[in-house]
């Protein structure tokens, strides 16, 4: 069980300094005891503290981290069924694999496809995260050939070693180095010798087992036998089992802290059907609900794309909104005549708005205003996107140095405010755009400017 905000609050030092960027010692309590702080952001608890806070309030799923420095990648943590509680913490990895039974362009096709597919979106890089080596062969010189290839070629890439060999994956993981793979798996007739690999090598564990009870009863000997960071494979290869497993695995780790089964999942699509269609179909239920990683065949374009916008949906924070910076942001290069727009700083609006302009070549100035990242309406109507504030914002923002006209764009569904907001700026003509971001372009290519 967790730790309450008092009881955390009576291992504090109580100096109520701050330092831990919380104002007291009570309110950084509550933090920790919530999951939003972590107990070392106070400088002065003990060790002693430090552990016996960290294990209680410890995530029911354990995270676990693959890859190295600024290419490390996470997975599990997570600490609710369903996203609205709080918040899902690491998104489901998509991995594509490669084995030594490949033909080499086959292989450099996969790795290039991994490292040519990245999309960016509002402002956050969405890319496949892993590559899954598979010794298909069994034949430890080529596949480790294979995975120094994959280091070199793709870097950012975290890793999987894949092969009943244990042997074999201690090689495989001798050439990742301090980039830590996954080895996958141990099972039942193998545990001993991989358990072995996975202290010498300090490489987290993938554990498979027949079924979900055979994956737990594995996962407790592992654990009994000192390893922290497993990864489970229950074996399930239908969308019908592996879904049920995954609600399973997710509700006994979370409700019941069932700890045999406390950690992110494996899954891989790819073994459950030849067609990438179907394939792309069964990872976007897994990503929903509730894999660790998910292994792909391949990965295209058009089925890649789809599937990093619904985890970037499902694992964005819902109590943090997305927001851009508050600033004067230049699209197409404008100059001292070109139009000056200003919306609120909720980052889907901002890349809606600054692709139409971009889109419209016409070279412009594009003002973003905090709003604590609310939409249009929802600020005007909470007070933080008023004439007031856009005025004080507009003669701070330093966009009178940058343009000789005094014209200033406010979006269409802000008619209501130009009266007052020429009250609070009386050098600027206020001019109303368009309601849709979609109607800029013909809007700025006939625009002219009053003030
Ligand atoms: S740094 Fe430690 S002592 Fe200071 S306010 Fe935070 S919890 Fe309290």
């Amino acid at each position: 069980m967790g730790l309450t905000g008092i009881e955390i609050l009576k291992m504090l030092p109580k100096k109520n300094c701050g330092e831990c960027g919380v104002p007291t010692c009570l309110a950084f309590a509550m933090k920790v005891a919530a999951g939003q702080e972590d107990i070392g952001a106070c400088p002065y608890v003990s060790d002693e503290v430090k552990e016996k806070v960290g294990e209680a309030s410890a995530p029911p799923i354990r995270t676990v981290v693959l890859g190295s420095g600024d290419n490390k990648f996470e997975v599990g943590g997570e600490t609710c069924l369903y996203r609205h509680e709080k918040r899902f913490e690491h998104p489901t990895g998509l991995a594509v694999l490669v084995s030594n039974q490949m033909d080499d362009d086959e292989v450099a096709a996969r790795l290039n496809r991994f490292n040519g597919l990245r999309y960016d979106r509002v402002g956050v890089e969405l890319k496949a995260d892993l590559v899954a080596v598979k010794d298909e062969a069994g034949d430890e010189g080529s596949f480790t050939a294979l995975v120094g290839k994959v280091r070199e070629e793709c870097p950012d890439a975290a890793i999987i070693l894949m092969s009943e060999n244990p042997q074999t994956l201690k090689a495989g993981a001798g050439v990742c180095g301090e980039h830590k793979p996954l080895l996958y798996a141990a099972t039942p007739s193998n545990v001993d010798d991989m358990v072995a690999v996975a202290k010498e090598t300090e490489c987290p564990l993938a554990v498979k087992g027949g079924t979900i009870g055979e994956t737990a009863e594995l996962s407790e000997k592992i654990q009994g036998e000192g390893l922290k960071d497993l990864v489970l494979d229950t074996g399930a290869r239908t969308i019908k089992a592996v879904f049920e497993d995954q609600v399973v695995c997710r509700r006994a780790a979370v409700k019941h802290k069932y700890k045999p089964l406390g950690f992110p999942t494996i899954t891989f699509p790819c073994e459950m059907t030849d067609d990438s269609l179907t394939e792309a179909m069964i990872t976007s239920v897994l990503i929903a609900k509730y894999a660790g990683i998910c292994v792909l065949s391949d990965i295209q374009g058009d089925v890649l794309f789809p599937l990093l916008l619904e985890r970037l949906n499902i694992f964005t924070d819902p109590q943090r909104p997305m927001v851009v910076q508050e600033d004067i942001y230049p699209i197409n290069g404008p100059d001292e005549n070109s139009p000056v727009l200003i919306t609120c700083n909720f980052s889907l609006t901002y890349f809606i708005v600054s692709g139409e302009i971009e889109g419209s070549k016409v070279p412009s100035w594009l003002l973003i205003k905090d709003t604590e990242g609310l939409s249009v309406l929802t600020a005007w109507a909470a007070g933080k996107f008023s004439a007031d504030l856009i005025a004080q914002f507009v003669k701070k923002s330093g966009i009178e140095d940058k343009v000789k006209h005094r014209s200033l764009i406010i979006p269409g569904y802000l008619a209501s405010i130009k009266g007052e907001l020429e009250e609070e700026l009386p050098d600027w003509k206020i001019q109303i755009g368009p309601r849709e971001a979609s109607h800029l372009p013909s809007y700025l290519k006939s625009w002219q400017p009053e003030g």
